[in-house]
């Protein structure tokens, strides 16, 4: 997919930058995750339009190629792959996170380009992996130094501007048990049924920071802004054993203005707190690591340049006032928002099923969301003529 875009890019005379992650730079900085051994090796892409004179705001326009696994196939009204279009819906896993904003942050250039015109100011095509699972290609990006005024990421927001976001922690928990023969299971220890103890001391952990959701402006209306998913659970060998081992992998969200650092130190020490009080655990301590996001949130402020551009962009293009509202799940804005401190904007295309079965998305809608990129893009970089 990389290679794809890197030649779409090409061919369109984008000067081409293609780099690998840099895992020490990434580590050490305070919004890089943790690696695993799934982390992705794909390159990053950049393509950079120079205009002849820079007369206007420079831009990033960034999308992520990685998409979350598209699980059992049967569940699947419409082929995961295929990019099977019913009536307005164009149906696949990606196709809404985020396919479809990639081609818009193309076909937005393109359609200027169609008139006769080009930004007149430096715009980066960022193209990105590991959006869903550490947010390191973005970070990448910004450590390999590229800057801009401002950052458009066209997710599937439902054509709204998202004006806050939660930021994101992964870890795993690993119990161990005492495997014996199920006919003397007193003797022993189950990881499994251990495990689903600690999965409620995880879930009054969840209740304790959303109860915290009146200190966070943006998050105190929703009724659960803080979810903790236990995304996935292994463990034991066979059914006439006392399971040894269970694996969970867990996904927690935390505030914007919540230090990720604290956020997993506070996570790290309740297990402990929770094991330390438990007879079996006190002598067998769960084992947690941190293994994908450790991302901070972050708010879009209000009053921004590029917002306004954006809002009569969105006006001009559907007719309607751009509503703003706040998505409980990360994001790779919020890069640009911490570290760069620039407006960092993402808004794009309707959607339904995103992360679940039959996503899909509306045609329709991401040609309206195109044309309203490529009207804020007229407004904030300004247009010369194509040579
Ligand atoms: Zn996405």
């Amino acid at each position: 997919m990389q290679d794809f875009v890197f030649r779409e890019l090409a061919r369109r005379g984008f000067t081409m930058d293609r780099f690998a992650m840099d895992r020490a730079a990434i580590e050490a900085h305070p919004g890089g995750s943790p690696w695993s051994e799934q982390h992705s090796t794909a390159p990053i892409v950049v393509g950079i339009h120079h205009p002849r004179a820079e007369t206007g705001r420079s831009l990033i326009l960034q999308s992520h190629l990685d998409v979350v696994p598209e699980g059992p196939r049967a569940l699947w009204q419409h082929a995961p792959f295929e990019a099977e279009i019913v009536g307005d819906w164009m149906y696949g896993r990606g196709a809404a996170d985020m396919k479809a904003g990639a081609a818009a942050n193309l076909c937005a250039l393109d359609a200027l380009r169609r008139i006769g015109f080009q930004p007149a100011a430096t715009v980066y095509v960022q193209s990105v992996v590991e959006e869903e699972s550490t947010g390191n290609g973005a970070l990448m990006t910004h450590l390999r130094g590229y800057r801009a005024d401002a950052v458009l990421i066209p997710e599937p927001e439902e054509e709204k501007l998202v004006r806050a976001n939660a930021g994101v922690i992964w870890f795993q928990i690993e119990v161990q048990g005492l495997p014996v023969h199920v006919r003397e299971m007193g003797a022993g220890a189950n990881a499994i049924d251990a495990a689903y103890r600690v999965i409620g001391e995880l879930r009054g952990l969840e209740a304790d920071w959303n109860a915290r959701k009146a200190m966070h402006e943006h998050f105190r209306d929703d009724p659960h802004p803080i979810n903790l998913n236990i995304g996935k659970i292994e463990g034991g060998d066979w059914a006439s054993s006392v399971p040894a081992w269970c694996r969970i992998d867990c996904r927690i969200a935390i505030y914007p203005g919540v230090d990720a650092e604290d956020a997993a130190a506070e996570i790290r020490a309740r297990v402990e707190a929770f094991a330390r009080g438990d007879a079996y655990f006190a002598n067998n301590p769960p084992r947690i690591t941190f293994n994908g996001f450790r991302a901070q949130g972050y708010v879009l402020e209000p009053g921004s340049d590029a917002e306004a551009a954006l809002e009569r962009a969105h006006r001009a293009a559907t007719g309607a006032a751009l509503e703003r509202f706040m998505t409980p799940a990360y994001l790779d804005t919020r890069v640009y928002a911490l570290y760069d401190r620039v407006p960092a904007l993402c808004y794009g295309p309707i959607s339904r099923n995103i992360h679940g079965f039959d996503e899909c998305v509306s045609l329709a809608s991401v040609k309206r969301i195109t044309q309203a990129m490529a009207l804020f893009i007229a407004e904030w970089c300004g247009l010369e003529e194509v040579a």
